[in-house]
């Protein structure tokens, strides 16, 4: 069957009536990169850099950052590239940013929160983004992960702006996010959902525990209507609105988010062409009708029995 969607995918992401909708891969490295674009990744949608600083002792120089950023940014030149500022804390703490142990890492200084204390480290961190996507020729867009609130949305724009990057957005992974899309879509060029730290939140349900899985389930109807407000903001401010968690790479699922309000979905290169091929088997009405009977739905077992009906009908 894989052999088959791969045939079927064309490059270029929409549905059967031909509405957009862009499939952007989910990277960490230069050979993730160069995998996703040779699976057809149209650009990337979550370029996650905390691997530049994972085992530094000390903060990379902005030149080594620039160097590391441009190997990943290169294979997607002229191509629609988000690059993710540092994501540190919780499971992954830095050495050269002592945050302090936390009883409750996960809920404590991580993501953007680490740059309310340290700006320096993120205008280094933005200057390097700045001049590799200068030298590779990428459409670069900058993220922040763990926005709560839109001034918080507010502060980091007003960073990237004055780095001299053109688009700045956030990440919806924080519950109190999504319910304040159209205030923090306000504030930014466009946001990101990240299902699987959202999922971790509105079910209070560490995302690493194994017997917690069918609350992180991607399918999850409460989930389901977070993203929808999230799309409903989108529409309404016409501002992009990704998805870059798991739930992406679902091909029975990208469907339902592409009628939640998704524009873009974002997933590990492998995924690409199936999920692409996925998007082209329906027109834009029937996948809002699949959305619809989803969102009515009570777990994620009868969400994907109802989404199945209507796609077969
Ligand atoms: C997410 O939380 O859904 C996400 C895409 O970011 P990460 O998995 O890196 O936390
Ligand atoms: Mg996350």
């Amino acid at each position: 069957a894989e052999r088959a969607a791969a045939v079927t995918w064309n490059g270029v992401g929409a549905t059967a009536d031909g509405v957009e909708v862009k499939v952007v891969a989910n990277v960490g490295s230069a050979s993730d990169a160069t995998a996703a674009a040779e699976a057809g990744a149209q650009g990337v949608g979550l370029f996650r850099t905390e691997f530049c600083y994972l085992g530094a002792d000390d903060e990379p120089s902005v030149e080594t950052q620039r160097a590391a950023y441009r190997e990943v940014l290169t294979p997607f030149a002229g191509k629609p590239v988000v690059v993710r500022t540092l994501d540190a804390g919780a499971d992954k703490p830095l050495a050269f940013l002592a945050m302090g142990v936390e009883p409750n890492p996960a809920l404590g200084v991580r993501g953007l929160r680490v740059a309310f204390d340290r700006p320096d480290v993120l205008d280094r961190q933005l200057e390097a983004i700045a001049g590799a996507a200068a030298d590779s020729g990428a459409e670069v867009s900058v993220m922040a992960p763990m926005v709560a609130t839109a001034a918080e949305a507010a502060w980091f724009a007003e960073r990237v702006r004055a780095a001299g990057l053109p688009r700045a957005g956030v990440m919806i992974e924080v519950p109190a996010a999504a319910l304040s899309a159209r205030e923090v879509l306000g504030a930014v060029d466009f946001v990101s959902i990240g299902t699987n730290d959202l999922a971790q939140y509105v079910f209070a349900a560490d995302r690493m525990a194994g017997a917690l899985a069918e609350l992180n389930d991607p399918w999850q109807p409460a989930l389901l209507r977070l993203v929808a407000q999230v799309g409903d903001a989108g529409r309404e401010l016409g501002k992009p609105v990704g998805v870059c968690g798991e739930a992406a790479s679902d091909p029975l699922l990208a469907g339902v988010l592409a009628g939640l309000g998704a524009t873009s979905l974002s997933m590990g290169g492998s995924a690409v062409p199936v999920v692409g091929a996925a998007l082209a088997e329906h027109s834009m009405e029937t996948f809002r009708r699949a959305a619809e009977a989803a969102l009515a739905t009570a777990s994620p077992a009868d969400a994907r029995d109802a989404v199945r009906s209507v796609l077969s009908a």
